[in-house]
């Protein structure tokens, strides 16, 4: 493969995707059909969560983020898992065919799950548009933005007195005093060369 880099250069969002009792942040959404009811697609990590979740569930929902979005949103959604807590807690919501969306947000898609593709590392969920809003005009949030503010976007701030590998794609902090060599980001996947030790 001559430069792999090329993949980077695909347009992709940030969004914040939701389901019954969990959620996380995905970049890879598209709308794969038209007409009333298109199809939607998006990847999620098999390692997430929200993966279980959503093959459990019948419905997801994905809430467009902003350049302006409040970090602590993707914070919540994107660094955390709701196996060690619960997002919801602190993030305002909009309930909306029993899903709840997220209120900072340019508006929502609710989509009825009809097919799923599994290949190595992620799931590919297709779902039908059942119900959608836009709440205002505020400008999308690409994925190459967040690359270029995730210092700001994701103000990573770890314990005190303790060192911590703070993972440089999606800002996962790991504490110890060192990283196991087979480490994998538990959030996004990457390996150990993608993490950088930190102390304060
Ligand atoms: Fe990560």
């Amino acid at each position: 493969m001559k430069n792999k880099k090329i993949t980077r250069k695909i347009t992709q969002g940030v969004y914040a995707l939701t389901t019954n009792n969990g959620g996380c942040i995905v970049d890879a959404v598209s709308q794969i059909s038209a007409g009333a009811n298109p199809l939607i697609s998006v990847a999620v990590m098999k390692t997430n969560y929200t993966n279980e979740l959503l093959k459990n569930n019948k419905t997801f929902a994905i809430s467009v983020l902003d350049e302006t979005v409040n970090s602590d949103i993707i914070n919540t959604f994107g660094m955390n898992s709701m196996r060690n807590i619960n997002k919801f807690e602190n993030t305002e919501t909009i309930e909306i065919e029993n899903i709840k969306v997220i209120k900072d947000s340019i508006g929502y898609m609710i989509c009825e799950i009809i097919d799923s593709i599994d290949n190595d590392t992620h799931t590919l969920f297709i779902g039908k548009l059942i119900e959608a809003d836009v709440f205002n005009d505020k400008k999308p949030m690409s994925y190459a933005y967040y690359q270029e503010n995730k210092n700001d976007l994701i103000k990573v701030t770890t314990e005190k007195g303790k060192i911590a590998w703070v993972c440089q794609i999606c800002g996962y902090v790991y504490y110890d005093d060192e990283l196991p060599d087979d480490f994998k980001c538990p959030m996004c996947g990457v390996g150990k060369q993608l993490f950088k030790r930190k102390e304060n």
